[in-house]
């Protein structure tokens, strides 16, 4: 069986098939870095990760780009709040996502285009769109004309009176229709601003992706990903520009990612009901956290409580112990002949049924569910102590081992992280640190330096600053 998947755009299941055999290409809408992400942004973030290990799994070669949108109003917003300049915001929370996603083991994509870096190639595809008849200027902004495009709606499926009421564009009378959005912004006093041929100004959101997807991707993308809320009007936007600038598909596949919720509403920064990503780290090892969060099918609201974290440590503890017991045997497979136990054949069951879940929209929720099927199968035999060839229990090993890496939720690379390490240390590193410190204050300078440099031996290298003594792990 081939793979399937939901496509935004037709609204039904349909056969993967990307443009080039072998080869997909992914874009998938990245964080606004004004502030640190939250796990309803990783949850959008963690499906495209699984996404790209599974057709990796599948043998395709994928090349997976994610933008940071670097300047925007929120940006402009919170810099002024903090008197620090765009950059330097943009900077620090770009870093901090980086380090957040690979805490929870996200692998970085092939690329991560910054909206900045790309203000030429977003200029030259305004151009085509103003010499095209499909955008014009007023007093320096660009507006795109929704009216040149005949499908504009298909991928949101709005009439035009819905799109107009879910537009949520700012009344602004010298539109010639309300629907036109912009592309360009003419500079507003105090705020970064590029040359344009339409003067100074800065992008608008929707014309950054069009162009940073067609700059590294070309200009028909196979999977075009993002939360739910950027179907309408962000990746409405995004084909308008895109279809009319090129005249082909400028997404074969649409995938939206449903929210995570918290006590029934969507998770979000103006919600003010967001859980960081960093802080739920800190309190939940990475796959725990992994577990819970693909342990509903993307397309459908997944609510974020103790209780379900709580069911997903669980269900990792029983995981882990199953693969630490299994794992003795892992350098017998094939060693002996095959038999033909249940356990056997729950393995191959397992395999067969992971794939099909997977091959069937990443149907991550019912390839858990084929896991911990073949978990239970496992623990059974263990327990009973029935005769079984060690060649078999190295086969659930590898299947298991195996199905449970595409999902992340097993060796992960973030399991390894200092990120996690330093969490689990940081009560016993301050401890040793008071010691130091009242060592210390007794001029005991020869336990000071002890415990300083049998911290050392062990890799934490500690700093004394004037705001108190810092710690950290080095390799
Ligand atoms: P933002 O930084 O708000 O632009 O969001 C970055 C990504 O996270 C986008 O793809 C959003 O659609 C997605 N996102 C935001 N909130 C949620 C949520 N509660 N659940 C799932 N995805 C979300
Ligand atoms: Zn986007």
């Amino acid at each position: 069986m081939g793979m399937k998947i939901y496509n935004s755009l037709s609204r039904r299941l349909e056969d993967f098939e990307p443009l080039t055999p072998e080869q997909v290409t992914i874009y998938s809408c990245g964080p606004t870095v004004y502030d640190y992400i939250h796990i309803g942004n990783a949850r959008t973030a963690l499906v495209t990760d699984i996404i790209r290990r599974y057709l990796v799994y599948k043998g395709y070669n994928v090349k997976l780009v994610q933008n940071l949108t670097d300047i925007d109003d929120k940006i402009i917003k919170r810099a002024g709040e903090l008197d620090i300049s765009t950059e330097q915001l943009a900077h620090q929370n770009g870093e901090a996502f980086f380090e957040d996603s690979q805490r929870l083991g996200i692998q970085p994509a092939d690329v991560h285009p910054k909206a900045t870096e790309h203000i030429r190639e977003m200029i030259d595809l305004i151009q085509i769109l103003i010499d095209k008849g499909a955008a014009y200027v007023i007093d320096g902004s660009v507006y795109y004309r929704v009216n040149a495009f005949a499908s504009y709606g298909k991928l949101s499926n709005r009439k035009p009176e819905d799109l107009l009421a879910g537009a949520r564009v700012e009344i602004d009378e010298r539109k010639e229709d309300p629907r036109d959005f912009d592309m360009w912004k003419a500079a507003k006093p105090g705020e970064p601003s590029w040359d344009s041929p339409w003067g100074k100004g800065r992008p608008g959101w929707h014309i950054e992706c069009s162009a940073m997807a067609m700059k590294h991707l070309g200009e028909t993308i196979d999977i075009h990903a993002g939360g739910e809320d950027l179907r309408f009007p962000h990746h409405e936007n995004e084909i308008a520009q895109s279809e009319l600038a090129t005249g082909v598909p400028f997404a074969r596949y649409w995938m939206h990612v449903a929210f995570l919720k918290i006590d029934g509403q969507r998770m979000g920064k103006s919600e003010k009901n967001f859980i960081l990503l960093r802080d739920a780290l800190d309190h939940y090892p990475t796959e725990v956290i992994r577990h819970f969060l693909i342990s509903a099918h993307y397309r459908h609201p997944l609510d974020y409580n103790q209780e379900s974290l709580t069911k997903s440590e669980g269900a990792l503890r029983r995981l882990s112990n199953c693969l630490d017991a299994l794992k003795q045997y892992d350098t017998e497979v094939g060693l002996n002949e095959r038999t033909d136990s249940p356990l056997q054949h729950a393995v191959e069951k397992m395999k067969t049924q992971f794939t099909q879940a997977m091959d069937t929209d990443f149907n991550t929720a019912q390839a858990l569910g084929t896991i911990f099927t073949l978990v239970g199968e496992v623990n059974k035999v263990l327990s009973s102590r029935h005769e079984v060839e060690n060649s078999v229990f190295a086969e659930a090993y590898q299947a298991l081992s195996e199905t449970c890496q595409v999902l992340g939720i097993y060796n992960t690379e973030a399991q390894n992280s200092n990120g996690n390490i330093e969490a689990k240390l940081e009560p016993l590193v301050e401890l040793l640190l008071e010691f130091r410190q009242d060592a210390r204050n007794r001029k005991d300078w020869e336990t000071s330096d002890k415990i300083r440099d049998r911290l050392i031996e062990l890799n934490i290298e500690i700093k004394d600053t004037r705001e108190g003594t810092t710690w950290k792990i080095v390799s």
